[in-house]
């Protein structure tokens, strides 16, 4: 077993670099390249990646995993995980041919491509025979991939949130549906009015930056293995609990933008960093689902960034920075600005109470897709019937409906739930930590410290060796429950 592990180990370490140098060269891509760098860049990545293919894919290499995964017994626990990981990604190597793998990488490629000037020109026909020429791929992977316990549309789930599938899934929707959609449509018939210099005054960037800035301070967020530039859509990128860099973005016209954005992906960026650093030289460092990862992005920004504990601490900062533009608005009116719940058409400006419906809607269009009760011409007409029926407003046009999102046309079928099941799960956490110790005194005393340290004990040091299940065990000792999400949203936003 020791050669095996020994060339397992080998393989592993070479990857790593590998990664590295690539996740740096998308890091510089996204906040400091020049433009015209563009096609230098991709000649020199697209030789790292076919180099680290060569190793993904080297006979040894997967050999010694095939090997290990026939005596998992014999392993320690991490590497008992690492190996089941690395053998279901085989997967795709070992059942799919490799003549339609690849070409549909050129097609989902190019398909960001497409989407970008169909979005552009509000023409959905665009990119209409692209998205069926992805649509049909995924049907066909899913065959592929079929085993006894699991087909269709589960597949797609279970690559992005482990143990979730449509009867999960289902379940969630379901509660959301019959709970929350008619109370959200009852508490956003009302239109709330605020100090026009909320919405239109001007905030200048510099003065925002300085407020992210201070924002890093009070959430701990280590300066010594992180870092915050700009980008057109915030992000985080982490590689090891020694450097997971995020991203924010300004806007002059609306302040809130980064002051959420910055918190959001601090979320993100601190479960990676208290990640144990025993993980960073294996394949487990990182979150272990799209879906634990959105919850702690959330329950810092939602839960504990838009509490009114945590202005009433910090306002008056935001204050000192603007203060001709925050003169005689109140703490209270400014806590339910930064919580106006509306009926509004694009997912990724959406407000707390209404993001999961804009994200049920993808659900349920996805599952049509992917088991063919739907076409995909009929996809703008659907979409626009269920954001009528979830959000209460419909979109005239497609580019603020159904050509809004770039995930399809990257093949990404099966995230979108973990947007909204992300935010589930933060508010059952949330619930469980208060249990333990007083959030909101621990907020009001800026002793965010205390929240990171439970979030780090019962969640991020556990870095991907846990299951989302076992994770949501471990740190609320129940399963997923949605009942918690309804009765938290329900609290904050009766009116
Ligand atoms: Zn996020």
């Amino acid at each position: 077993m020791n050669q095996y592990i020994e060339t397992y180990k080998d393989f592993r370490k070479k990857l790593k670099a590998y990664e590295y140098v690539m996740w740096l060269i998308g890091w510089d891509q996204e906040t400091e390249a020049p433009l015209q760098s563009v096609e230098y860049r991709s000649k020199q990545f697209q030789v790292l990646a076919e180099e680290a293919y060569k190793y993904e894919s080297d006979p040894k290499f997967v050999e010694a995993i095939e090997k290990l995964y026939e005596n998992l017994d014999q392993l320690d626990p991490d590497l008992k995980v690492e190996i089941k990981k690395a053998n279901k990604e085989l997967r795709i190597i070992k059942k799919v041919p490799k003549d339609e793998y690849i070409a549909y990488q050129v097609l989902v490629q190019s398909g960001s491509h497409v989407w970008v000037q169909a979005k552009e020109k509000d023409d959905f026909e665009m990119f209409a025979p692209t998205l069926e020429k992805i649509v049909e791929f995924n049907r066909k992977l899913v065959k592929y991939l079929e085993t006894p316990e699991m087909k269709g549309y589960d597949i797609l789930l279970d690559m992005y949130e482990e143990g979730m599938g449509i009867k999960e899934y289902d379940a969630f929707f379901n509660t959301l549906k019959d709970e929350l959609v008619p109370f959200v449509l009852e508490v956003t018939a009302i239109k709330q009015k605020f100090n026009r210099r909320l919405t239109k005054a001007v905030y200048p960037t510099d003065k925002q930056r300085e407020f992210s800035h201070y924002l890093m301070k009070v959430f701990n967020y280590d300066l010594e293995r992180g870092l915050l530039k700009e980008s057109a859509h915030p992000f985080t990128s982490g590689v090891s609990s020694t450097d997971t860099r995020i991203t924010t973005h300004y806007h002059e016209d609306n302040f809130i933008s980064s002051i959420f954005s910055t918190i959001h992906e601090m979320g993100h960026g601190i479960y990676e960093l208290q990640n144990d650093p025993k993980y960073d030289d294996t394949a487990l460092h990182g979150g272990t689902s799209m879906g634990i990862h959105e919850s702690q992005s959330r329950m810092y920004e939602n839960m504990i960034g838009r509490s009114l504990a945590f202005w009433k601490v910090h306002y008056p900062k935001l204050v000192e920075l603007f203060p001709k533009q925050l003169k005689d608005i109140s703490v209270d009116e400014f806590y339910r600005f930064i919580n106006t719940a509306k009926r509004s058409l694009i997912r990724i400006e959406a407000d707390e109470l209404t993001y999961a419906l804009h994200v049920m809607v993808r659900y349920e269009l996805e599952k049509s897709l992917i088991n063919g009760r739907l076409k995909v011409k009929d996809l703008p007409k659907k979409w626009k019937t269920l954001m009528g029926q979830y959000v209460g407003k419909r979109p005239t046009t497609d580019k603020e409906g159904v050509l809004q999102d770039i995930h399809w046309s990257g093949g990404m079928f099966g995230y979108f739930p973990t947007y909204a099941l992300g935010s589930a799960y933060a508010a059952q956490i949330y619930h469980a930590m208060n249990k333990d110790f007083n959030i909101e005194e621990a907020i009001l005393n800026n002793d965010i410290a205390k929240i990171n340290a439970w979030a780090k004990e019962h969640i991020h040091k556990f870095a991907q060796t846990k299951t989302p299940k076992e994770i949501m065990q471990i740190a609320t000792h129940e399963d997923f429950n949605p009942q918690y999400y309804v009765d938290y949203l329900k609290n904050k936003f009766k009116n």
